[in-house]
């Protein structure tokens, strides 16, 4: 059953995904050569807990850690570690926060230094591909409609579109109703009304769209060991208007001062 949610409710849903997007844009700042991604995650729950919030990811189905932290051809549930990046990377990172009673949830995928050229590409589309999806978010539409929407523009460039793991429904739980799928036929699935509130967040894959599970029964990688790219928003629409709950502005800031 999709909840639906009221104004009251979004406005608190934003605080606490804004939170995330702090919390992403402080790591922004750290995010280099020879940092592990157990300090980048040690960083964000202190980060949280400081704000008056709750990790989100942490116990939640058992997961171990703050963060989701997918290096290169992880796609996502990577679990920190005390392994260091190095230049070249790639570094997806989601996270997730709890807030007066309601979740935020956001993703982002970094370049630890200077990247080739081609994997510039995959982030730069999966980036282009939510707002797209986003696009598609509003009433009268249907889910199918954002699915679509990444779909195509991603496999135009080639690229793999996962599909064992969706976006989806947000608020008092981290995963609620309905799926939101990054692939999919226009005019499909759950209508799109007023007080809906979903992440949507595609998982963008260089090569294969396959993925497989690690033995440490969370880390999801691609098939054939190319790099993928995973960016996340929390989108509501409330009083007839898309509102992003989330944002990357505070990514952007940072990343602009280390240039
Ligand atoms: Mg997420
Ligand atoms: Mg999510």
């Amino acid at each position: 059953m999709i909840k639906l949610k009221s104004r009251e409710e979004i406005e608190l849903m934003r605080q606490s995904a804004q939170l995330v997007s702090k919390t992403l844009g402080m790591l922004a700042a750290e995010i280099k050569p020879g940092v592990t991604t157990l300090y980048l995650d040690q960083l964000a729950e202190t980060f949280i807990r400081d704000h008056q919030a709750t990790p989100g990811f942490l116990g939640l189905y058992d997961f171990p850690n703050t963060l989701c932290v997918s290096v290169n051809e992880q796609v996502v549930h990577g679990i920190p570690s005390k392994k260091p990046l190095v230049e070249g990377d790639i570094v997806s990172i989601d996270c997730g926060v709890l807030m007066n009673g309601f979740y935020g949830d956001q993703a982002y995928t970094f370049a630890v230094g200077e990247i080739a050229p081609e994997v510039a590409k995959l982030l730069e589309v999966t980036k282009e591909s939510l707002y797209l999806g986003i696009k598609q978010m509003k009433i009268g539409n249907r889910i199918g409609d954002i699915s679509h929407a990444i779909q195509t523009y991603t496999e135009k460039h080639g690229y793999g579109v996962v599909r064992e793991l969706v976006g989806h429904g947000l608020g008092r739980k981290m995963h609620e109703s309905p799926e939101v799928p990054n692939y999919g036929k226009r005019g499909r699935g759950p209508i799109i009304r007023n007080g809906l509130v979903i992440a949507i967040e595609p998982m963008i894959n260089m090569g294969t769209k396959r993925v497989k599970q690690l033995s440490d029964g969370w880390t999801i990688v691609t098939a054939d060991g190319k790099p993928s790219a995973h960016y996340e928003h929390d989108v509501a629409v409330i009083d007839g208007k898309t509102e992003i709950l989330s944002t990357f502005d505070y990514v952007d800031q940072a990343l602009e001062k280390i240039k």
